[in-house]
């Protein structure tokens, strides 16, 4: 064991400068004197907002998935369609693959991350011991995160949408709206969590 102790020190995840801590107290913030990045930012009551926006948005991924996410009209027949029902129409051959892939990303790797989010942050907001592999689970969240794409695939379908539109009657459906609040809520979430603070609790109670 060398006496040289990282412990203090944050990288900035985007310019890979290297800082070392001082303590932040609930409301101030750190960033990145190169390029702006903020580095930490706790807040105090964050915890459970995060906490209760993660349940909201477990919630909405579901139901958006199973609510009717579009009303096709023309020529007097009409037929709404949910996601899952959208993702189980490839049911042959290779685009098997391409469903499944559509209803993961846009459905249970959303739905992955809030489970791991609410399993790491539960223990730690009520001042408890970590849950098991804590650290392990927010680390796999937070790698997911690139490929939790339910508002991009939203966003994706409305503008698909406007061309359809010449075509055929569309009506959104209550999916598409649930989405569409999912994007602000996701955003909202990412912008609270502070991971360093997380980081820093997971750490702290190991010792
Ligand atoms: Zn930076």
């Amino acid at each position: 064991m060398t006496d040289v102790s990282t412990d203090h020190l944050i990288g900035c995840p985007q310019c890979d400068a290297v800082y070392s801590v001082t303590q932040t107290q609930a409301g101030q913030q750190a960033n990145c004197t190169r390029c702006g990045h903020r580095l930490i930012a706790p807040r105090s009551k964050a915890g459970m907002q995060i906490i209760m926006l993660n349940i909201t948005i477990a919630v909405l991924v579901v139901a958006a998935a199973v609510f009717p996410f579009l009303t096709i009209s023309a020529a007097g027949l009409s037929n709404s369609v949910s996601i899952l029902q959208a993702a189980l129409a490839f049911s042959d051959g290779i685009l098997v693959l391409l469903a499944l892939a559509t209803a993961a990303l846009i459905i249970f790797i959303p739905l992955l991350r809030v489970l791991l989010s609410l399993y790491v942050l539960i223990p730690v907001v009520f001042d408890r011991p970590p849950a098991r592999g804590a650290a392990r689970a927010f680390r796999l969240s937070e790698a997911l995160r690139p490929w939790s794409m339910a508002e991009i695939f939203a966003i994706g379908c409305a503008v698909a949408l406007v061309k359809v539109t010449d075509l055929a009657d569309v009506q959104f459906g209550p999916a598409f709206w649930m989405f569409t609040v999912l994007v602000f809520l996701v955003v909202l979430q990412d912008t609270f969590l502070c991971r360093w603070s997380v980081w820093n609790s997971l750490d702290k109670s190991k010792a």
